[in-house]
């Protein structure tokens, strides 16, 4: 009898992985099983335990036997919360066919893409990015165009460089304001430029991925570009979710809103891939959105003295420099001039890969190499995390940090 092939995976997922974020998760776990305590500053979902009313009305949903399949992409009670949030907060009137919902805001963002690229289909991601938009667009058949927004841009796309990356075949500009992982906040006057450029390329959609909505410090009003430039509004697509404004990481609800044509291709998509997201997160959902918002802000008090906390202790770590970001829950620190050090250089520490396997194995602490969002020479560090971690893991750092430059 013939033997089964040895297992080599389907051509679609070459240059395709699972995220590093996730890798140097892995990582992190297998020193804590080893005994070793890390202090893991690389994850990108808030610490606070979800807020109670939410818990219950998980709970009621669960004692109510709302616990078998429901609409495809959403049940109407849940699009009828999300067109509340979208009016309430956004300014924006949808209908219920305007709406879809998924197992996060990541699968309605694969939806997306998956409904709309046809094979060499350009995405323009402004770089630095999350990780996952790239695979993503892959996957999807889809060629990401990258465009590098430097620091001194405040991370931001300018106007002239979305204009020199259009081309034929560009299909989406993905926004993600506030940005992970730079905490950047494109303003309405950002938007309107970028929206000046869009008005002349028809074919250009925005796909807008407003999850940290709610995590800003500013009193500036969110900006989204569906509000800021309303003409534009047929061929922008907004991606929000409850993960990160009301710590629901695990529930797995994400959502959008897009022209009624486009959901119904997206819900093609999902019923042959997952059909409904969980009956009991819908439900619970509904309470996120519709209850009392109190902790969403005292949970944006809470991040933003740590924020202020971790970019202190960085800029306090020779040869490491970070500014303040806006949004969002990381720290992005420039390393680049600690790398260009003789003596951290002579330790085989040569780029921001090797710097982070340092803080890991040397000072036990797990931080995101700046590579991983396509901006190398910088790390990112979630400060999602209490306060005396922070302090403890900022101090074993520095530490570290002033080993490497003694040798
Ligand atoms: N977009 C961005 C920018 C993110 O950082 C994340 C989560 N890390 C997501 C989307 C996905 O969020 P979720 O699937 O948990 O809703």
């Amino acid at each position: 009898m013939e033997r089964w092939a040895e297992f080599s995976a389907a051509t679609k997922l070459d240059g395709i992985g699972v995220s590093e974020i996730i890798r140097i998760g892995a990582q992190a776990r297998a020193l804590v099983a080893k005994g070793h305590d890390v202090i893991m500053l690389n994850a990108g979902e808030p610490d606070f335990p979800t807020p109670d009313n939410i818990k219950l009305a998980g709970i009621n949903a669960i004692l109510t036997n709302q616990t078998r399949y429901t609409a495809l992409d959403g049940t109407l009670a849940l699009k009828a919360a999300i067109r509340r949030k979208f009016l309430r907060e956004n300014g924006l009137d949808f209908a219920d066919d305007e709406i879809s919902v998924g197992a996060g805001a990541k699968q309605v963002l694969f939806n997306i893409l998956m409904a709309t690229l046809n094979p060499g289909d350009e995405v323009i991601v402004p770089l630095p990015c999350w990780t996952s938009y790239l695979d993503m667009i892959k996957l999807a058949g889809g060629v990401p165009v990258c465009v590098s927004c430097p620091e001194d841009a405040g991370f931001r796309l300018s106007a002239d460089a979305l204009r020199a990356a259009i081309t034929e075949r560009t299909r989406w500009l993905l926004l993600n304001s506030p940005s992970n992982p730079t905490g950047a906040i494109y303003s309405s006057a950002h938007l309107h430029a970028l929206g000046a450029v869009l008005r002349d390329a028809c074919r250009v959609g925005v796909i807008a991925d407003d999850i940290y909505e709610h995590v800003r410090y500013s009193d500036v009003p969110f900006a989204t570009m569906a509000a800021v430039c309303p003409d534009l509004r047929p061929r922008v697509v907004i991606v929000n979710g409850v993960s990160k404004a009301y710590s629901m990481t695990g529930w797995r609800i994400g959502y959008v809103a897009a022209p009624a044509q486009m959901i119904a291709a997206m819900a093609v998509v999902q019923s042959q891939c997952s059909s409904n997201p969980c009956s009991i997160s819908q439900a619970a959902a509904i309470e996120a959105l519709d209850g009392p918002q109190d902790s969403v802000r005292a949970h944006c008090r809470d991040f933003q003295q740590r924020r202020d906390m971790i970019v202190d202790l960085l800029n306090s770590i020779p040869d490491i420099r970070c500014t303040l970001p806006d949004g969002a829950f990381y720290a992005f620190a420039d390393v680049r001039t600690l790398l260009a050090r003789p003596s951290v250089i002579g330790q085989g520490i040569t780029d921001d890969m090797a710097l982070c396997q340092f803080f890991l194995n040397e000072c036990h602490v797990a931080v995101v190499p700046g590579s991983c969002f396509g901006a190398p020479g910088y790390m990112r560090l979630s400060y999602a995390s209490s306060e005396s971690m922070i302090a403890l893991s900022l101090a074993r750092m520095k530490a570290g940090v002033e080993r490497l430059l003694a040798q």
